[in-house]
This record gives C-alpha cells, structure tokens and sequence, in this order.
C-alpha cells in the first residue's frame, strides 16, 4: 500500500443535533445515468444576486476573484458573484423531481433579479417553485422553469414527485435549474441572505454565509458509504474537458487532464458519505486500470465537527498507476458519531506526476471497527418507514386526530406549519414503540392560543423520516 496515511480527529463532544440529510434524490429527474453539469455554485461571501462584490467564496473555501460573471466562470471554476443556489445545465423539459418530503408554499412566474447578473436581458418573469420541508427548517427553491408548473400552492408533494420542468424563463440564456436552499423561511433578502449551501461548508474557518444571519451550509445530499460516480455523495464540476470512460466501479469513471498548476485547474469531484455511526474508518479509492492516470494526485480529506465549530483538511498523496481495478486504502480517521466528513479531489497534481489524466471514481467509507462483518450490510439505513394511515375529521374544528404507523421504534415528534412554512407548534419528541399511534392538536400554537382558520400542515417526524399531511380548520 503506497502513500498510506494515517490521521487521528479526536473529539469528546458526540452531536446531539447533527443535520440529517434530507435530499434523497436529486433535485431534478433521476437519471438512467445523467448527472446533469453543475456550473455554478454557491457564493459563501455574499449570496445576494444584485450584490457583487468581486470576491467569490466556493464550498471548499476557496477564493476566487477573477472570471467572477456568467458566462466566464463557466469556461472556469465555478464562480458567479452574488450567486444564491447550485446551477444544474440540462435539456429544456426535463422534469424536476421533489428532492423530500413537503409541500408547496410559492409556484408561480415572478420576476426575477432586475437586473439580471452579467447584464444579459431577463426571458420574461422566471417560473419558480419553492417547497417548505417542516421539521428540517429548510425551504428549497427551484428557478427558471418553464410551463406548465406541476404543483399548486398548499399541495403537499413526497420524494420524486414531479415539480415542473427544466428552463430558461427569467435571467438564464440556456435552460438550466437553479436550484436554492434557504433556511428558516424562503423570503428573499438582499443584504442579509436566508440562502445556504446544500454543499455545506468545508473551509477552515468560519463559514462566511454563517457570519451573515447565523445559518449554518450544511451537506443535504443523502448518500452511502460507498459512494460511486452515480451517488448523490459524488458532484463534479462541470470543467471544460471532462470525459466519460466506460471503465471502473460499475463501469464508469470520469477523467480530466491533469495539471501542476493550481490556476489553471477547471475540475473537481467532492464525497460525501452518510456514515450511520461513529467510529475508526478507511479511506478506500477505486481506480481503473488502461487510463493514463497520474502518480501523484492529491486527495483532500475534510473532517467537520459542527458542535465544535472545528474543521480539519489533510492532504494524501496518491498514485493512481497503483493496485488498479481494486480499492486501496489512502486514509485513516476517527470520526466522531455524527460529524461528517468528506473527500475532494482536483485536477491539480503534485510535482513531479506522470500520467495525463486525474481519474475519478468510486470511494468507499470503511468502519475498521466492524471488519470481517458482511460489507454489503454495513452502515446501510435499515428499513425504516413511517405512513400516515388517516387523519379525522378534516377540515377539523375543534381538533384533528392522525394516525400514524412506525415500522421501528422511534422518538416522534409533531410539527405544525402555516402556508408560508412559519412553525406553529411543536408537540415535543416521545418515544414511541414500532406499531400504530395517534395524536392530536387541538388548533393551538406554541403558546396555548387558539389559531385562526385555515390552512395548516402537520407534519409527523420520526426518527429521520419526516412525513406531511394538508389539515383545515374551519371556523
Ligand atoms: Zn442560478
């Protein structure tokens, strides 16, 4: 085993409330095998579209301030001054899927930002649909679609529903979603943004959108621990030369040419694996044989402790030429329960490399703890599911009752929301064994009053599953 390294992460702080990823699926059509072009990520130093400020802040904390304006940075690194979400290219039409559980508090043809970033002219008000996700205070917003939109306000819509289709309504020249996080509530402000970073924030220091309003970025992709080129663990930017091999974990890999020179890097992969439990694992990278790969690639490792606030990166160099066709192991780390951690590999190599192309291909997330037990079920989510069976009398007045079922004993708490997402009440978590249950709200809010007629959202959460149902309260 070459260039094996080893790191130890000690921390005594276990997370009491780590964020559970909630994007189960892409935020756009699961694909055969697609993963559409990402060109445009999120700006932590300011994400407010009609604010730019020449400094651009990526995920990983790198600093750009230079090609900073579609369509440059598309040609680059992933820039967009000011820009609030993550932009996926696709084909017009493509339909955009419900990335979890919620429902539908904005679908409609607004205008856009006035005016558009990179001055090019707006293509008519942009169809937008904007979903609340109770129970995870998140609001995930899409942007740009064109008609019809599939979902009216106050629908609640579940994984993979269809939202509406790919575009280039508003301030976008070729069809493509942007897709938005915001925390908190979805209204748009300028100068103090609600936007996050789906792709969380893996810099050494603070994260600079979290100095703004106190919102944390945090990794919402659901994952595993093995995770391959067609995992939602696995996002690539899309740099001008990348290829497609038909080789590798499960027959494919992605390559790009490699360089020595940080300033003219164009492409770059990021793993992040869902890892159930804390624990001493390997780093284990799959790379196929045939490809000319590089020598001495450079694997960036995270490791992010957001209890502590601590944020730790190594770098592993790594011969690509070595132990081909299999997994070999380029890492070690203690990973305390929850924190989360992940892998980022870039087109740059380390002097003297040889071999044209950096190779991009599966990582897996190994508990050493548990070696010897049946790899295939380690770490993987059990079959859990939780079903509303009814809810009675709807509309309701003076109280609703729901019945739920749990296929594994769970905390369970109730969370009721507003049609703008705004949280109601909250019916605090008790532990409920597997089997039918039922509760009832009584049409109170937080502090005991009775709230006004209309309509609200009760939303059952148990353990990380999180399932909604549409409640009325008539006078
Ligand atoms: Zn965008």
């Amino acid at each position: 085993m070459r260039n094996y390294t080893s790191i130890s992460l000690f921390y005594c702080l276990f997370f009491l409330y780590g964020q559970t990823p909630f994007l189960e699926i892409r935020p756009y059509a699961k694909p055969d095998f697609v993963q559409y072009d990402l060109k445009n990520h999120v700006d932590h130093h300011f994400p407010t579209a009609n604010i730019t400020d020449g400094n651009f802040r990526r995920f990983d904390g790198i600093n750009l301030t230079e090609e900073l304006m579609f369509p440059n940075c598309d040609q680059g690194s992933a820039c967009y001054d000011g820009h609030a979400g993550v932009d996926y290219y696709m084909p017009a039409g493509t339909p955009i899927l419900a990335p979890a559980d919620g429902y539908v508090i904005w679908s409609a043809f607004s205008p856009g930002a006035n005016p558009c970033p990179g001055g090019i002219s707006p293509n008519g008000d942009t169809g937008i649909i904007i979903l609340a996700h109770p129970g995870t205070g998140h609001f995930s917003c899409y942007l740009h679609l064109e008609p019809p939109l599939n979902a009216a306000v106050g629908e609640t819509v579940s994984t993979g529903d269809t939202l509406g289709f790919a575009g280039n309504t508003g301030c976008a020249q070729t069809p493509h979603l942007h897709f938005e996080i915001r925390k908190d509530t979805y209204f748009f402000d300028e100068q103090l943004s609600y936007a996050v970073d789906p792709f969380g924030w893996w810099g050494t220091e603070p994260d600079p959108i979290e100095s703004l309003r106190g919102n944390r970025s945090e990794w919402l992709w659901k994952s595993s621990w093995l995770i391959d080129d067609n995992d939602n663990g696995f996002q690539r930017y899309y740099g001008p030369l990348w290829d497609r091999m038909a080789v590798g974990y499960q027959g494919d890999s992605w390559i790009a040419p490699s360089t020595s020179d940080a300033l003219t890097s164009r492409h770059y992969a990021i793993w992040v694996p869902e890892l159930e439990e804390g624990g001493e694992y390997n780093i284990d990278v799959y790379i196929p044989s045939g490809l000319d790969a590089a020598t001495a690639v450079i694997y960036e490792v995270y490791v992010k402790n957001n209890n502590l606030g601590t944020s730790d990166k190594m770098l592993v160099t790594y011969d690509q030429t070595s132990n081909t066709d299999n997994f070999s192991t380029i890492a070690a780390l203690d990973l305390p329960e929850g924190s989360n951690c992940s892998v980022i590999l870039r087109d740059i190599v380390a002097s003297g490399s040889i071999g044209s192309f950096v190779v991009f291909d599966a990582i897996r997330f190994t508990n050493t703890g548990t070696v010897g037990v049946d790899e295939n079920n380690l770490l993987h989510p059990t079959n859990k599911s939780l079903n509303i069976k009814s809810i009675y009398p709807n509309p309701f007045n003076p109280q609703v009752t729901v019945d739920y079922n749990i296929s594994t004993s769970e905390k369970v708490s109730v969370i009721i929301t507003d049609l703008t997402g705004r949280q109601i009440k909250k019916i605090n978590q008790v532990f409920k064994v597997k089997g039918m249950h039922s509760i009832t709200w009584i049409g109170d809010n937080d502090y005991g009053t009775k709230v006004s007629s209309g309509l609200y959202f009760l939303s059952i959460k148990a353990g990380n599953l999180i399932k909604t149902a549409k409640i009325l309260l008539l006078e």
